[in-house]
């Protein structure tokens, strides 16, 4: 008899590994995951897909300082999100095609490539999904997956989101 859970979570690179954010953005009480919505992972039993870290792997480094959209907005940097984001339907839609389930996406709100709802830029805040999870919303959008953005300053919020996911796929 098999005893494991079929419910998978995919996360972005940085939600267990912080290290992989620009400078400076560290800066709530969590150093390296973000623990709350990791122990809610753990403590559900749900398998977690690390996604990929568009920024650090076209950087090819750790160290990077905050851009805005506008700097990240270029062709090659889209071409690469597009693999990244080729590579990571591939596997949600493996993972649903073998009658797994795929109960969320996170993003991280305010960046770039990951986020899911806003970002800020020079002209104050906009309401877009990432230049990453753009692409990866447009891959995966017939298999209807809730895909919720992280807020490290609103944690509350965003694992009341989850939870309520959980909830509903138990
Ligand atoms: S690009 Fe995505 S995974 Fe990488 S640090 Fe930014 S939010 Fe995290």
């Amino acid at each position: 008899m098999s005893n494991r859970s079929k419910k998978f979570v995919f996360i972005p690179f940085c939600l267990i590994a912080q290290a992989y954010q620009a400078q400076g953005i560290v800066k709530y009480e969590w150093k390296s995951s973000i623990k709350p919505i990791v122990q809610l992972l753990i403590d559900n039993d749900i398998n977690i897909i690390q996604m990929p870290c568009a920024e650090a792997l076209f950087k090819d480094s750790l160290i990077r300082k905050p851009n805005g959209i506008s700097k990240y907005n270029t062709k090659e940097f889209n071409e690469h999100c597009e693999v990244l984001a080729d590579e990571v339907s591939k596997q949600v839609h493996m993972i649903c095609k073998s009658n797994y389930n795929v109960i969320a996406i996170l993003g991280i709100e305010q960046s770039p490539s990951c986020c899911v709802n806003y970002i800020y830029t020079n002209h104050g805040m906009e309401k877009r999904k990432g230049l990453f999870m753009d692409k990866l919303y447009n891959k995966i959008k017939d298999l209807e997956i809730p895909i919720i953005g992280i807020n490290r300053k609103y944690i509350n919020k965003s694992m009341k989101e989850l939870e309520k996911i959980i909830e509903n796929k138990s």
